[in-house]
Parts: structure tokens; sequence; C-alpha cells
């Protein structure tokens, strides 16, 4: 950017600033000014959310290369015969919420406890279902996991077709059970989707939350507004510049800049402001801030390849919508889902003549990692993405698992009643090499980018679990880049989730209540729990033995037979199950459940101020 341009001086000073009114940042612009004396500024590159396409959930496609279409795409892959992948995001009130295709997925309770296995406290699937939980206007089946009331209408399908009645049929045949909500107790089977739409019209994130807030006198929101730096002073984010009309100006903060740019834009957006790997960063000559490695690095998406069948003469077109979608395990001795699989009883794509469905094959679970870096020092240059698909193994053979796993899909009965031929990839491609030359020909992106500023503590983290940035004072990275591991399914929900609890972290509010959103067989033995936590505390200090000697002696016993069950656990059990609070030991289901109650107690102490100490 020429230096000689003129720099305005914004004279107002925010609370908040929020860069990006996606996914996240318009829940955030909601959440924080329900405070009255918090005063927030949204930047939004892209302009109003007026297109009568962005509301028409059946214009859906039309809004892809479109100008509320930031329409980036990668580098040339290697691993996908050196094709560059088309990467969508939305460039408008919504962000992505906006454009994409509105399936409510909040992906897989293993997903999370994950997360906090790897160290991120207060991310378990017991923490964030309760933030699950205020998204949503479920219009479905009442469930203990499920909720009313929230700012998102979430729906079921209203009628579903023939053809993707027998695709869960088929399903059944081969033994996964029908799965009437993935959003509820189980993730795994065959089921029909939800989706993000209202009344008839989509539910972003701006409909949802922005423009009922939008009268908010300490709500500003500025559109067309390309935020290109966080300004710093020392290590402190002060505020930020940003490009109006041809034209750099800047605006100060009073506590924390927030960036919500999305999994390629808040990288993008880091590098340029002087925060990321040192290396880089001197090569480019831009100022160095904070060496933080890993911004950029460790870039995540499902990859997806369709299969096309060709239905029997006798049947005309079905759908013009997926309906259908599946968890499933490719492996038998897996604990979780490892593929999506999506039915589109209509052929996704006009590949062959005649009419057909298609079946979506998404790898939920890939290892492979790419990588989000600067072209250029300029912001209004699209950085490069190498997504990198692919370059694992197990993501091939897991691919190649699924096209096997959805052709025997198609010759059950269920199906076979349907089915003529398959069309794609078609008889030619059998071996598990030819199998993979189509993939590696014909996959794409699903467009779930996450990771690229990922949570954590360890080398490669950008931010810790209260979502600051590493390095610096003031500024936090809220959206979908901070996943830690990418989710067993579709990432809108999980990155609304990830606002609403990051608008309490950042408000300083004590999180929901866990057991109030805990799972509702583990209901009574929380209540029991919090009963019992005090009365075995106080109990082993007073009630049990008689000398002051025997109730030391009680006490030790309880803390190290805890300690060795424990040990026990932690040696014997699997990642996904091991407690790593507190609460995951309470709503632990095992025979040891007792024993985990008492760990549990010695734990996490009541604080003076009511809330838990780990
Ligand atoms: C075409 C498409 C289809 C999809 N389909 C689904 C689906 O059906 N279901 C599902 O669950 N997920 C889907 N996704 C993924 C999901 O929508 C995203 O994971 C999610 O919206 C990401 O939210 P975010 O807040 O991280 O980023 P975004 O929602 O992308 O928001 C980022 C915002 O920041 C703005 N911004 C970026 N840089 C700057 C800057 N420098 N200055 C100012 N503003 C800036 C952008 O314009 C944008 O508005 C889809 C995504 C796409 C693109």
């Amino acid at each position: 950017m020429s230096k000689n341009r003129w720099v305005r001086k914004e004279t107002n000073m925010y609370d908040h600033i929020i860069v990006g009114a996606g996914s996240a940042g318009c829940v955030l612009a909601n959440r924080l000014t329900e405070d009255p004396e918090t005063s927030v500024l949204v930047l939004e590159a892209g302009g109003n959310d007026d297109l009568p396409a962005i509301h028409d959930p059946a214009a859906t496609t039309t809004l892809r290369q479109s100008a509320v279409d930031w329409a980036y795409s990668t580098e040339e892959e290697p691993h996908l015969n050196t094709r560059k992948i088309s990467v969508p995001r939305g460039k408008v009130l919504g962000g992505s919420s906006s454009i994409n295709f509105m399936v409510y997925v909040r992906g897989n309770r293993a997903d999370y406890d994950q997360w906090q296995a790897l160290g991120n406290q207060g991310w378990s699937y017991a923490d964030v279902l309760p933030y699950f939980k205020k998204i949503e206007n479920y219009e479905g089946r009442a469930s203990d996991y499920r909720s009313r009331g929230g700012p998102l209408t979430v729906t079921d399908l209203p009628s579903i077709d023939p053809l993707t009645e027998a695709f869960i049929e088929a399903g059944e045949e081969l033994g996964w059970p029908r799965n009437d909500d993935p959003n509820g107790a189980s993730q795994e089977g065959f089921g029909t989707f939800q989706l993000t739409i209202g009344q008839g019209k989509r539910q972003s994130t701006a409909v949802g939350y922005l423009h009922p807030a939008q009268s908010r006198p300490n709500l500003t929101v500025w559109t067309q507004t390309l935020t290109t730096r966080v300004l710093f002073e020392g290590t402190r984010a002060v505020g930020v510049a940003y490009l109006k009309d041809g034209i750099e100006q800047q605006v100060r903060v009073k506590k924390e800049v927030i960036l919500s740019g999305g999994a390629i834009n808040s990288p993008q957006l880091l590098l340029l402001s002087g925060v990321g790997p040192a290396d880089q960063l001197q090569a480019l000559a831009i100022p160095l801030v904070a060496d933080v490695p890993g911004v950029g690095h460790h870039l995540q998406d499902h990859l997806g390849i369709e299969m096309y069948f060709k239905t029997k003469p006798s049947f005309t077109q079905f759908g013009t919508i997926s309906e259908g979608v599946a968890f499933v395990k490719t492996q038998p001795d897996l604990a979780e889902p490892d593929i999506e699989l999506m039915l589109s009883p209509f052929f996704l794509f006009p590949v062959a003549p005649g009419n057909g469905y298609s079946v979506t094959i998404v790898l939920v679970t890939p290892q492979s990692q790419g990588h989000v870096t600067l072209r250029s020092t300029d912001p209004t240059k699209p950085p490069a993405i190498y997504a990198n698909y692919l370059a694992h193994e197990t993501d091939q053979q897991k691919l190649i698992n699924g096209i096997k796993l959805a052709r025997r899909l198609s010759q059950t009965t269920s199906l076979a009643h349907f089915t003529d031929v398959e069309a794609l990839p078609g008889s030619q491609a059998q071996s598990d090499r030819e199998i993979l030359e189509y993939v590696r020909e014909n996959a794409r992106s699903i467009d779930h980018f996450t990771g690229s500023c990922k949570m954590g503590h360890d080398d490669l983290a950008v931010v810790d679990d209260q979502l600051r940035v590493h390095g610096v004072e003031g500024l936090r990275v809220v959206d979908a880049s901070i996943m830690p591991t990418t989710v067993r399914g579709n990432t809108n929900a999980p990155t609304i989730m990830i606002a609403e609890k990051g608008a309490d972290l950042i408000a300083n509010k004590p999180f929901l209540n866990t057991l109030a959103g805990a799972e509702p067989d583990d209901k009574p033995l929380n209540i029991t729990c919090l009963t019992l936590r005090y009365k075995v505390i106080v109990g082993s200090f007073t009630s049990v033995g008689t000398t002051s000697g025997g109730k030391m002696m009680q006490a030790f016993s309880l803390v190290w037979l805890c300690k060795a069950f424990l040990f026990v656990k932690r040696r014997f059990f699997p990642p996904s199950e091991q407690p790593t609070c507190a609460k995951d030991v309470v709503t632990w289901r095992d025979p040891l459940r007792f024993t985990h109650t008492a760990v549990n107690m010695l734990h996490c102490w009541p604080a003076a101020d009511g809330s838990e100490q780990r």
C-alpha cells in the first residue's frame, strides 16, 4: 500500500473491535452488546446482505463466484493431480453463513473431548453442549440435547424422497442404526439433514444475531471496510487500520481487538500485522511484533468425492436438494465415525444423461494438514492456500473405503430397487489404485476450512483456551480457525458455538452451567455428585475416624485410591475417554463412576466465588 496515502484517524474509541461479520463475528456483535455499557465496532469487508438470493435457499448455488464470495482457490494440489481447488468464502454480512448450504451439524462429542484432551480446558463436549443449545430454535422433536427459543431456527426436512428413505433403509440393511437426530445423543447412523432455514428463508448469523441487535446504540457496523492490519503499541493491540473507499484509516480500541475473519483471512491478517513465523515475516520485511510460528499452519478441510448412480428408466427425477446424511465408520474397530455420506436424490452435477442420484463421501477425520501464507504484503491480494489434501495415506485409504461402502449401499435390496447402473466412477474403477485415481481427479472441497490459528499450548498453537493470541495482549481470534482439530461434520454450527462461548470469555461471564447441559442420563449422577462432593470432603475429615491421626489416614487413603484409579484409566483407556478435568470425570459413564465422582471432588473444589477450580 502506498505510504503517501492519507491516513485518517477515527476519533471514536470502542471497547471491542470485531473484524469480520461472519458466522462468528455476528454472534459476538450481538452477545457483547447485550451489555449496554459495552461499545462494539464491527468491520466487514463485504456489503449488506440485501441480495435476494442470499435469503432464498433454492438460489444458494448462484452465490458461488458472485460479488458476495471471496472466490479464493488453493495452489496446485500435489496429491490431486496438481488441480487448484475452489475455496468459496462469504464476503457479506453473515460471512459464509450467508452463502453456505445451510446444513446444521454439530459434530461428534468425541471431537470436543479431544479438544479438551489436548489441554484446552472448558472445551469438552459437556462444556460446549450448553452453548450448542443456546444457539438454536430447533423446530423438531424435543429432547434434552436440543433447545427452542435460540436466535437460529433449525428445521428438519418437511418431507423426504422415496430415494432418501431407501438410502436410510440401505444403511439399516448393512447394520447401521436409523438416526433421527445426528445432533442428539449419538451421531452414528443414517438419517436426514437438519437445516438453518426458518419459514423458508436462510438463517444466517446476520439474520439470527446481527440484525436483531443493529438498533442498539452501542453497536456500530461498517460494511465495505477491509481491515488491513492490527495496530500495536509494543505487544499490545490498540486498534486496527482499515481501507474504506481507497483511503487508509485507523480506529483505536479500549479493550480488545477480535479477529473473526475466518480460517483464511484471520491468519492473513495476523501475518500482515507482524504476528507469525519470524522468518516468514522477515522475508517480507514486515516488522515483527510476536514470533508465533503456528499462524497459518495446521489448516484442515473436509475433502469430498461424488459417486453417481443412474436410476431405472421407470423412475423420473426425484428431489432437488441433498436430503440424506449418514455418519459411518469405515473400520469396525474405530471408536467414532470417520466418513459422512450425503445423499442427493438427483445428479448433483449433470454428469450423465437421464435421472439418477449422487452420494457424496466426505472424509471428516483428515490427517493431512496444509497452510495459509502471504503472497504479498498487499492486504487486498488473496493469501496463498495450500490445503495439501490427501498428503496422508490414511486419508486416501478412507476415501477409497468410503467409495466401496457407497457401492455396497447401492447394491442393497432397498437401493437396488431404484438403481440401474453406477455411472461414476463406474466399472473402470475397481482396484484401489483406480478408485484413488478417480478421487485425485474429481474430489472437491466441502468448504470446511479450520485450524489455521489453532487453540492450544503446543509450539504451533496460536491462541490459548481463552482464545487470546499467544505472545501479545488485547487480541483474540474467534472463528473457525481456532479449532485444534477439525470436527466430524459441517463447520457452521461449531463456529457459532465457538463464538457463543467466546463472547462469555470476552465478557468475563461465568460459563453456562455444564451440569445443566450435560447428558440426560448423567443428570441424576451429577446432582448426586454435587451433594456427595461436600458430604465426602466434609465426611472424610469429620465423621471418618475417631482420632485426628485416623482422619488424616482416611483422607490420604481416599486420595491415593483415586490417584490409583486415574493411573489405571490413563494407562489402559483410549485417549478419547480420558478424564482431563473434573467435569469429564463427572459425566463419564462406567462401572467406576463412584470412584470418579470421588476424584472429581478432590480435583474440583468450589472456589470462594462459587466457580470451580481445577
Ligand atoms: C459455499 C460454502 C458452503 C458451506 N456449506 C456449509 C453447510 O452447509 N453447513 C455448514 O455447517 N458449514 C458450511 N460451510 C462452512 C461454514 O459456513 C463455515 O465454516 C463458517 O461459516 C465459518 O465461519 P467464520 O466465522 O469462521 O468465517 P466466515 O463466516 O467466513 O466470516 C468471515 C467474515 O470476515 C470477513 N472478513 C474477512 N477478512 C476481513 C478483513 N480483512 N476485514 C474485514 N472483514 C473481513 C468476511 O468477509 C466474512 O464476512 C460452507 C462454507 C461455504 C463457503
